[in-house]
């Protein structure tokens, strides 16, 4: 039985607890890597992720390890640790048989690693918990042990005490590994059946798709087909990852390995799809497949408008190799030629901006994010797509707006409990459940809707919390809500990219909160500016941005050059980011100061 010594594994964790760490440790233990190859958080390797502490995309590595005297083989799946890729999450998860549960020794549980660990139990996996960071002086490892049992289930002998950063326990893991997780299942004489759980794009090889054969075989040269796009391939290449790409000449079940064969685009590839052979196809496709939806919308503008058609460039380019950032081009009164994008999430928001910057050089604005409105129009129940305010029908026409909620989980300390719950309340939050993990944690489910917590909210709740907060969320639906357009007139002009849908209850306050922060950010210019807020035609707040007197540069008399200079760089710098909107000049600051105010 070939199945008898493979171990499928992934490691989930609240994002710092030592994932990374304790990956890398694995892989030197088992001389996977040397310590001459050995860098630190070998698994992240992109520029940006690494800087960021974040894994942004899965990866899997393959691990050989002697237990009395048997070799096994470990496969290790790594998990993304962000709320924006938790349907990536839950599919390497559905990879394995079983899962590392690391737990920081001094924070305790938090809101991701409950998340992880359910994901986890509804695939069935074998639960080993390991607590981290032991080293720590200040570890409380008796009340994080008391918190892991209440949680799973599991006596305390189970917990595996470990330091990934001092390299303790790592043997211990390594034992429990090949001792507690089960083999696969699976039968290899059937047809091929095998779950994508992961793709990397590679400019010179095309799409890597990364995939675990449940069931059947696959060869080097086969043709296979991906069921639910229902596109079919060569398997030019197959193998197994190590610290490089191991060809194979055949992968069979239970065991996991890459394909290339030429894919030139990331969305050809879908996570969660199956695939099988074109001429012997399996009976039933790989259960809990998703096409991920983006929920949050912004617009990106050039800052130059010279630049669309080079912007246009490089959104494509960087599509082929990120399958969830969608995008098509929008007109805006104020901005002109730009792009509509919808992203995962604020930080896949972020971190789509600064790659257009980094990678191809894009001096960009974009506009304050919005989420997905459904307008449902009086005659014959239309239903209209809203992913910008400005496509928002005539109030006149609409018999209500839904806007999508989410169900929220929050961990935070027992001191904070109560502007935890303000702050939920504040943004439309209902409180569904409060459950006392331990005397002193408390975990919080909360019904929001989504527009209240894409941009700021998790800030805030770290900062009410002391940092003793955590959040995870999931979406729950769509809900009608009493929804308003709320514009905002600069210099007399609507400014479309300031549009936002808000709240009826909360219009007048935002409206003016606009206002007097566009003020504060705007500078002053040759001429007065007003700024005012309207729904329709009410104007419903006003400020005035006053006129400069003088020309900055006037004030140099032309005798000093360099301090001449000086100014203009300054200006210039200060020009990044900015744009020109009818007379006025506007920064990236101001965009975003429309969901910024309180
Ligand atoms: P991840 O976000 O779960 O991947 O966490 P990382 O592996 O990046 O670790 C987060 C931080 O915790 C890093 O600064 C690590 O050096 C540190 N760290 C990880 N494991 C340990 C440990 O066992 N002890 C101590 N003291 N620090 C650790
Ligand atoms: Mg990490």
């Amino acid at each position: 039985d070939k199945m008898k010594n493979i171990r499928n594994f992934c490691i989930i964790a609240h994002i710092d607890h030592g994932k990374s760490t304790l990956a890398d440790r694995l892989l030197e233990k088992t001389q996977t890597v040397t310590q001459r190859e050995m860098q630190s958080q070998l698994l992240d390797n992109m520029d940006l992720e690494r800087e960021r502490g974040i894994t942004i995309k899965s990866h899997a590595i393959q691990m050989n390890y002697k237990y009395n005297n048997e070799e096994f083989t470990l496969n290790l799946i790594d998990t993304p640790g962000h709320v924006d890729f938790s349907y990536e999450v839950s599919r390497s998860i559905a990879a394995c048989e079983g899962a590392l549960l690391v737990v920081d020794a001094s924070q305790g549980i938090e809101a991701q690693t409950i998340s992880n660990l359910y994901l986890a139990m509804e695939q069935d996996l074998e639960i080993i918990p390991v607590m981290n960071k032991i080293d720590l002086p200040h570890a409380r490892p008796e009340e994080v042990a008391d918190e892991i049992m209440d949680m799973i289930g599991c006596d305390r002998e189970d917990i595996i005490e470990a330091s990934a950063k001092a390299g303790i326990g790592i043997e211990n893991i390594l034992e429990a590994i090949v001792e507690r997780i089960p083999s696969p299942e699976g039968d290899p004489e059937k047809p091929l059946q095998a779950l994508i759980f992961d793709s990397v794009y590679n400019p010179f090889r095309g799409v890597e798709v990364y995939f675990r054969v449940i069931n059947g075989e696959i060869k080097k040269g086969d043709l296979v087909q991906f069921v639910n796009t229902g596109k079919t391939y060569n398997a030019d290449e197959i193998g197994v990852l190590r610290l490089t790409q191991e060809p194979r000449k055949s992968i069979s079940a239970g065991n996991v390995g890459y394909l290339i064969s030429g894919i030139k685009e990331a969305k050809e590839v879908k996570v969660g799809d199956t695939i099988t052979h074109k001429d012997n196809p399996c009976k039933d496709i790989i259960q809990g497949f998703e096409d991920v939806k983006p929920m949050v919308f912004a617009g990106i503008y050039p800052v130059d408008t010279t630049e669309f058609e080079e912007l246009r460039a490089s959104m494509e380019k960087l599509q082929l190799n990120d399958a969830s950032l969608v995008w098509e081009p929008e007109t805006s009164a104020a901005l002109g030629f730009g792009f509509r994008c919808g992203f995962l999430g604020m930080l896949h928001l972020e971190i789509v901006q600064e790659r257009l910057e980094r990678e191809f050089d894009m001096t960009v604005i974009t506009t304050a994010p919005s989420v997905e409105y459904h307008a449902y129009l009086k005659k014959d129940e239309e239903k209209v797509i809203v992913n910008a305010p400005s496509d928002l029908p005539d109030p006149n026409f609409l018999d209500r707006i839904e806007e999508p909620y989410i169900k929220a989980n929050i961990i935070t300390k027992a001191d904070y409990v109560g502007p935890v719950i303000g702050l939920c309340m504040e943004k439309r939050g209902e409180l569904m459940n409060q459950v006392y993990l331990t005397t002193d944690r408390v975990e919080l489910i909360f019904e929001i809707p989504l527009s209240e917590i894409v941009f700021d909210f998790f800030d805030k709740l770290k900062t009410i919390s002391k940092g003793y907060a955590s959040l995870d969320y999931e979406l729950i639906g769509f809900r009608a809500s009493k929804l308003v357009k709320l514009d905002i007139l600069l210099n007399n002009e609507a400014v479309d990219a300031f549009s936002a849908v808000v709240h009826r209850d909360k219009a007048y306050d935002r409206g003016k909160k606009v206002c007097e922060k566009l003020r504060a950010v705007i500078s002053r210019q040759q001429f007065e500016i007003p700024i005012q807020a309207a729904i329709g035609t009410k104007i419903i707040a006003r400020e005035t941005i006053k006129a400069l007197r003088k020309n900055v540069i006037a004030k140099c008399y032309g005798g000093d050059i360099s301090r001449k200079r000086k100014l203009l760089e300054k200006q210039k710098k200060g020009k990044k980011r900015m744009r020109q909107v009818g007379k006025v000049e506007v920064t990236q600051e101001a965009f975003m100061s429309v969901l910024q105010v309180d």
